[in-house]
C-alpha cells in the first residue's frame, strides 16, 4: 500500500517536473486524440490562444484558426495519423484573437498506446516568425546586391588570400568565358592565360602584403583575344570577420586608353610629314643625353636643311613645296637605325639624334643622307624629277657639354658652316 503510495508520488512528481520543463521550453508543445481534439497544451499554448489549458483541452483546432489555415494545418495531422509518420513542416498561422502572422517550425510524432496503435499526435511547434523575416530581408538584400553588382558597368570580383575567385560578378564570368560557379574556387591560372594570370598574382599579392587599399592598371585579352585595359580599385576585406579577402572593381578604360595614346601619338607627330616633331625630338633628346653622360655614351646630332627651298614654293607653290617635304622625309625615314630620332623641327629643316655613335660613323650617316638626296631627285606632278639637295651640321657630345642644348648649338652652327661652303655639304662641329 505504502509502496503504491510511493509510486504515485514519484510519478506526479516526475509529472510536475516535465510539466515546468515543457512550460520553459520556448516552444508549444501539445498533443491531440485521433478527433483533433487538444489531449494537452503547454504554458506557451495557453498564452497563445489567451486561454488557461482547461478550456483548450478537448476542443479542437476550429476554436483557434481561421479557417483558410485550418485546412492545410489538419492535412498535416490527419497524414501523421494516417502514415504513422513523423513530419516536420512549416506552418503559417493566423491567430484568431490577435490576427497576427505567425510562422511555425512544426514537428508532429503519431503517439501509440502499448498495442502499437495510433491514438493521437504530439507536437512540438516553435515560433520562427523573426528567424524568417531576418532570412526574407536577408534574401531580399542579396537580390537586390545580385542586382546592383550584375548590372553594374564593372567587373566586380573576391579573392581570398590564397587568391582564389570567391565572387565574381556576371560581367566577369562573360569577360573570362566561363559561368560564374566554373571560376569561383579557381585560381587565376586555371581561368585566364598565363601571362595574366601571373600578373593578377603580382598585383593581387602587394594588395595582401600592404593591406591597404590600390587603385591600378591591368590588361586582359577577353574571349574573343582582343585587349582591354582596366582601372582597378582593389580592397582589402574582411569576410565574416576572419577570413581575409579582396574585392576589387575593374572598369574597362580601354576607349579612354585608346584615346590617350592616339593624343599622345597626335602631339608626338609632325602633321605634314608624320615623322616626329619638335617636342618629341627635344623631350627625348634630353633624356637621351643625360642617359649618354651618365654611361659616358657617345652621341651624335645632324641637323639638316634643304637648299634654296624658297625657290621651290616660288617656282611650284606651296603645296608642291609641302610634297616635297614630305617625299624628303619618306626618303631619308628608312634609312634611319631604330635607335635613332628624326624630327622636323620646324619649315624645311629636320634633326636626328643618333645615341651612341661614333663622330666618324656619324659623319658617314650625314653623307649618306647628302648623297641620298643628291642622288635622287624629287618626282614632283608625275613628271618633274626636282633636283633637292641638302646642307647637313654634325655634332658630337663633348664632356664639357652641361644639356643637350649645348649639342645642339653645334649641330646648328655646323649647319649655318654647311650652307656658306656652298650647300650640299656636311660639315661637322668639335
Ligand atoms: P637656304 O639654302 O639658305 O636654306 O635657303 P632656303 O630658301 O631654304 O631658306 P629660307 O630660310 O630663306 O627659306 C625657307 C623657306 O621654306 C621659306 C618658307 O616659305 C619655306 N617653308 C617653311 N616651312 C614650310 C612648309 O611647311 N611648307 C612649305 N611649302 N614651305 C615652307
Ligand atoms: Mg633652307
Ligand atoms: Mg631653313
Amino acid at each position: 500500500m505504502t509502496n503504491k503510495i510511493n509510486n504515485t508520488e514519484s510519478l506526479l512528481q516526475q509529472i510536475s517536473v516535465m510539466s515546468s520543463v515543457l512550460d520553459n521550453i520556448g516552444s508549444y508543445v501539445f498533443s491531440k486524440d485521433l478527433a483533433g481534439n487538444y489531449t494537452y497544451v503547454n504554458a506557451n499554448v495557453e498564452a497563445l490562444f489567451q486561454r488557461p489549458a482547461k478550456y483548450i483541452i478537448g476542443k479542437n483546432d476550429s476554436h483557434f484558426f481561421d479557417l483558410d489555415i485550418l485546412d492545410e494545418l489538419l492535412e498535416n495531422d490527419r497524414k501523421v495519423i494516417n502514415e504513422k509518420v513523423s513530419l516536420t513542416s512549416e506552418e503559417t498561422n493566423v491567430i484568431k484573437s490577435t490576427g497576427k502572422i505567425l510562422t511555425y517550425k512544426v514537428i508532429k510524432n503519431p503517439i501509440f498506446n502499448d498495442i502499437g496503435e495510433v491514438i493521437g499526435l504530439s507536437g512540438i511547434s516553435t515560433d520562427i516568425t523573426a528567424q524568417k523575416a531576418l532570412e526574407t530581408d536577408n534574401l531580399n538584400q542579396k537580390h537586390l546586391l545580385d542586382v546592383v553588382l550584375n548590372n553594374v558597368d564593372a567587373y566586380i570580383y573576391m579573392k581570398d588570400a590564397e587568391r582564389r575567385y570567391r565572387y565574381v560578378n556576371s560581367r566577369v564570368a562573360e569577360l573570362i568565358g566561363l559561368p560564374a560557379e566554373e571560376i569561383i574556387g579557381k585560381f587565376d591560372h586555371d581561368v585566364v592565360p598565363p601571362k595574366y594570370a601571373e600578373h593578377f598574382w603580382k598585383s593581387d599579392k602587394i594588395v595582401f602584403e600592404k593591406n591597404e587599399k590600390m587603385v591600378m592598371n591591368e590588361t586582359l585579352e577577353d574571349a574573343d583575344k582582343k585587349v582591354h585595359h582596366y582601372l582597378s580599385t582593389k580592397v582589402p576585406f574582411q569576410l565574416n570577420g576572419d577570413l581575409q579577402t579582396m574585392v576589387a572593381f575593374s572598369t574597362d578604360v580601354t576607349e579612354l586608353y585608346q584615346l590617350k595614346e592616339k593624343f599622345e601619338q597626335l602631339a608626338n607627330t609632325d602633321e605634314l610629314t608624320a615623322i616626329y616633331n619638335r617636342r618629341y625630338f627635344f623631350e627625348n633628346a634630353n633624356r637621351e643625353f643625360k642617359r649618354a653622360k651618365r654611361h659616358q655614351q657617345p652621341m651624335a646630332v645632324i641637323s639638316l636643311d634643304v637648299d634654296h627651298f624658297k625657290a621651290v614654293n616660288d617656282q611650284y607653290g606651296h603645296p608642291i613645296g609641302d610634297q616635297v617635304l614630305i617625299k624628303i622625309a619618306q626618303l631619308i625615314a628608312p634609312t634611319i637605325r631604330a635607335e635613332d630620332i628624326f624630327a622636323r623641327i620646324g619649315g624645311e629643316e629636320f634633326s636626328i639624334l643618333l645615341p651612341n655613335i661614333s663622330q666618324s660613323k656619324s659623319l658617314q650617316a650625314a653623307e649618306r643622307l647628302r648623297e641620298l638626296l643628291d642622288t635622287n631627285p624629287i618626282l614632283i606632278n608625275n613628271n618633274i624629277k626636282l633636283p633637292i639637295k641638302i646642307s647637313l651640321g654634325v655634332s658630337v657630345i663633348k664632356a664639357s657639354d652641361s644639356c643637350f642644348q649645348d649639342l645642339y648649338s653645334r649641330s646648328d652652327s655646323a649647319l649655318y658652316k654647311a650652307k656658306s661652303h656652298g650647300r650640299n655639304h656636311v660639315y661637322l662641329m668639335d
